[in-house]
Parts: structure tokens; sequence; C-alpha cells
């Protein structure tokens, strides 16, 4: 048995397809969001990099690297929009962090 498809019906699927693509694109980013854990300034590997969920507040006697202005907002590793209030960051694997983070590893994000 043939199964034949119709010219109309191929550009129904087409514009469906089409109009869900992007909403399902957002729901699997959502969902990616969701599964990461904000990164605790007291999880080992926070702490032997200095995370602090506030730039404001390094300590600069003891990072010595830190200059005013960074955060991990505009940090290379940050992995969303500078704008984002939180995102993941290629370091701390299966973390979030704060755009007004910081850590010893920051370095400036091109651009
Ligand atoms: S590597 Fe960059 S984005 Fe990640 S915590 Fe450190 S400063 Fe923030």
């Amino acid at each position: 048995m043939r199964y034949a498809i119709s010219r109309r019906d191929l550009m129904k699927r087409a514009l469906v397809a089409g109009t869900l693509a992007p909403a399902l694109g957002l729901v699997g980013k959502n969902l990616r969001a969701a599964e990461l854990t904000p990164l605790d300034p007291n999880d080992p590997a926070a702490k032997s990099l200095g995370f602090v969920t506030d730039a404001s507040k390094v300590d600069a006697k003891a990072n010595s690297t830190f200059k005013p202005g960074q955060h991990c907002g505009t940090c290379l590793q940050y992995q969303g929009k500078p704008s984002d209030a939180t995102a993941a960051c290629t370091i701390f694997a299966g973390h979030s962090v704060p755009a007004k983070g910081w850590c010893k590893v920051w370095a400036q994000r091109p651009g």
C-alpha cells in the first residue's frame, strides 16, 4: 500500500513544525537552567577559588588579582548574557552563579 501526502498537508506540517520548534527550544533551555543548582560559596571547590556571590564583598587583600568592576557577568566563563541574573559557569559544572559573583578564575569576556 502506498501512502500519499498532499502538498497542502506537507505545507501545514511544515508550518506547525516551524511554529513549535522555537517554543520547544525555549522549554528545553528552561529545563537546563532549572537543572543547575546555585553554587554554594562553602563548596570546597568554590572556596578554593575564592568564590563569592557578591563581587563588592571580595577581600582585595586576600585576592590580589581582583580589580573593582570584575564580576561573573563580564567573565569569559559565564555562559549567559551579561544581563542574565544567573547562568552556568564552565568552571563549576552543574551549578549556576550570579552575574554579580566573582572568583579567582575571572577573565575578561571579549566584547
Ligand atoms: S569563573 Fe567567572 S563566571 Fe565562573 S564563578 Fe568565576 S568569575 Fe564567575
